[in-house]
């Protein structure tokens, strides 16, 4: 089978859904083996593995013990604390078990629901791992967000539990999260009856709720040791909650399934990012978000591989700590985001060459546009493969990338590449609603049944499901909401998002285009780029960008320069009118550039719902610089 083409592969996957998909499910571990393969009674909503019985925290953990218990599975490291944990899979299989006693005598069990706010520490995959054990369903919320989210993301979820930790810390300093956590449950309408406290000591004096908190030192002392049986789930109950980042708009809660999502982790770890069982896996992501939860909890544990977690800055003690992790523990396959490798891209290069990165074979960089500058940038200083992959909260896996586990693919610079398996894909003309041609732009879409790993539905909102992927053509098509071009090869580039595309004169261009084009100018280290209202010609192209340090500081001398970029290389047409230099560019908590709220401001609108974004300092240096003109 691993002898096959990555073409033959992937045209069996969309020929012989059934056939392909139950071959793949052999992969993981059935308590009891599914009735159906795909039940597609009710489109678009889809079952995988129908009447199949497993569970994710098995196949994690204990399928693993007799062949590699001994083997490390999880390394959380914290430049913050400066402390490492190690654990193997037996040790991991313990802590485990004791959470999941823990979870068992606060009453938690199958189907309830627990919110998990907390850092990226060992105790975050314990308390995931542990509610996937007893079937409770977890609701991971980024470490990062403020209180009022925190409550916005209890009340969705109802949960029976809370667990936290004391306190987070980001760049040396500490962030107390417990205070958040009481706001967030004072403001919650049906806040949880018991909040768990993992304390590091970080701050050992926070205030505690009589009757609603809970230690969980004491618990785990008193539990310490116990196993807890497994709880087989139908493939479809639910696994988890996470929430997309909101870079659109309201975030929308994507509830996952229990067999279909580990069929899909166990292939994809192999196929693309090309690790096997006692093979290293190092992803920069936090616990908080989509590739925390698929690439550094469920899919390196489910191959039997050692799964590395950090916890702090990329640039802390040095800009060297990712790669010397990778040296450290012979990291096989890194994963990490655009906006990680531009904030390395502002330190000295000769970073990148001070750690033995002979173990290290690809980097994999999801999440945003990896802009051409920056893949270059990262290719030459590393000498390693670089691997763009396209997925989404949604998803939960990659939709585009190469796929090295199969056989390796030509990268493209600019392209996250080919559908992966199952991923049946169309680029579709916004207007006509029919496939557009080669090289020609049209919105990304999934053709249905979503594959294994995708969404089930919005958690509680199967009309917000239907209406926000399902309603935007004539056919039943899953809208990525992205737009997106595929090339004569079958190479897909990812354009910009279907609401940030700008129109001028009557010409339709992505906001990527030009954001790739500013950024092939020297000087700048990052840029946004907006459509803004115009009498003339409906929208112009306007950009905001930070420069780096090492180039031009006169910020009209860099504008001019950025202007001349995008005119020689897109045409007079794409010129942006205005560019203004900043210190810094909004984003959402996930590092996403928040391009809605810029635009919003520079046509004298509200910036909309904020409720992710990371630092408000960033947009008022968007209002600043809007006040002071171009
Ligand atoms: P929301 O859906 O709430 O507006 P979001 O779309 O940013 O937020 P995520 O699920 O975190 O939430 O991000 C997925 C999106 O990120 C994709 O739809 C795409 O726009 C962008 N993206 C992810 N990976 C890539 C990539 N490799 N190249 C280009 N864009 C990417
Ligand atoms: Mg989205």
């Amino acid at each position: 089978m691993r002898d096959e083409s990555y073409q033959a592969f992937h045209r069996r996957s969309i020929e012989q859904p059934e056939a392909f998909w139950a071959e793949q499910a052999q992969a993981i571990h059935w308590h009891k083996p599914p009735r159906t393969i795909l039940d597609y009674s009710r489109p678009p909503f889809r079952k995988w593995f129908a009447g199949g019985e497993t569970n994710l925290c098995y196949n994690a953990i204990d399928r693993h013990l007799d062949e590699r218990g001994d083997q490390l599975a999880l390394v959380a490291i914290s430049s913050e604390t400066g402390q490492t944990v190690e654990l193997s899979y037996r040790e991991l299989h313990r802590e485990v078990n004791t959470f999941a006693a823990v979870l068992k005598s606060l009453d938690v069990g199958r189907g309830d629901r627990v919110v998990i706010y907390m850092p990226n520490m060992a105790e975050a995959v314990f308390a995931m791992l542990a509610c996937a054990r007893i079937g409770a369903v977890h609701s991971v919320v980024f470490g990062g967000f403020a209180a009022h989210n925190l409550a916005l993301r209890i009340d969705d979820a109802t949960p029976k539990l809370l667990i936290c930790a004391d306190a987070g810390m980001r760049g040396g300093k500490v962030i107390a999260y417990k205070p958040l956590v009481d706001a967030a449950c004072e403001e919650a309408q049906s806040p949880p009856p018991h909040v768990l406290v993992v304390g590091r000591g970080l701050d050992p004096d926070h205030a505690i709720v009589a009757g609603r908190d809970l230690d969980y030192a004491t618990l785990r002392a008193r539990h310490d040791g116990e196993q807890v049986a497994v709880e087989w789930l139908e493939s479809n109950e639910p696994s988890y909650l996470l929430y997309t980042s909101g870079t659109t708009g309201k975030p929308k809660g994507v509830q996952r399934d229990v067999g279909g999502y580990a069929v899909a982790l166990a292939l994809s770890m192999w196929s693309i990012y090309d690790i096997r069982a006692g093979q290293v896996m190092f992803s920069t992501s936090d616990v908080g978000w989509a590739v925390g939860h698929s690439y550094n909890v469920y899919g390196p544990l489910i191959a039997g591989a050692t799964s590395v977690l950090y916890e702090g800055l990329p640039t802390n003690p040095d800009p060297g700590i990712w790669w010397r992790i990778c040296e450290q523990y012979g990291v096989r396959t890194m994963f990490s985001s655009p906006t990680g490798i531009r904030v390395l891209k502002k330190q000295d290069t000769a970073w990148l060459k001070k750690h033995d990165l002979s173990q290290l074979r690809w980097l994999f960089l999801a999440g945003e546009p990896l802009d051409e500058p920056t893949a270059h940038w990262i290719t030459d200083g590393i000498g390693k493969t670089i691997i763009d992959n396209y997925w989404q909260t949604e998803t939960g896996w990659p939709v585009l990338s190469l796929m090295p586990g199969l056989d390796l693919q030509p990268v493209k610079f600019g392209s996250p590449g080919l559908p992966t398996p199952g991923y049946h894909l169309r680029v579709i003309d916004e207007a006509t609603g029919l496939d557009a041609g080669p090289n020609e732009k049209g919105v990304l879409v999934i053709v249905p049944p979503l594959p294994p790993g995708c969404m089930t539905t919005v958690w509680n909102d199967d009309a917000r499901f239907l209406s926000s992927y399902f309603s935007h053509f004539k056919e039943l098509l899953y809208s990525s909401l992205d737009w997106a071009i595929r090339d004569d090869d079958g190479y897909t580039f990812i354009l910009g998002r279907t609401d940030d595309v700008i129109n001028v004169a009557g010409h339709r261009l992505g906001t990527r285009e030009i954001e790739e084009s500013v950024a092939s100018y020297s000087g700048v280290a990052e840029a946004a780029v907006i459509g803004v209202h115009d009498e003339l010609k409906g929208q112009v192209p306007v950009v905001f960008a930070t420069l780096k340090p090492s180039g031009e500081q006169n910020p009209a001398l860099a504008a001019a320069a950025m202007q001349q970029c995008v005119v020689r290389q897109l045409g007079a047409l794409a010129r942006p009118a205005r560019v203004y230099v900043v210190n810094a560019l909004p984003k959402t908590r996930s590092g996403k550039l928040l391009r809605r709220s810029i635009q919003a401001l520079a046509e004298d609108r509200d910036p909309g719902d904020l409720s992710t974004l990371d630092d408000p300092a960033a947009l008022d240096e968007v209002r600043r610089a809007l006040d002071r003109g171009a």
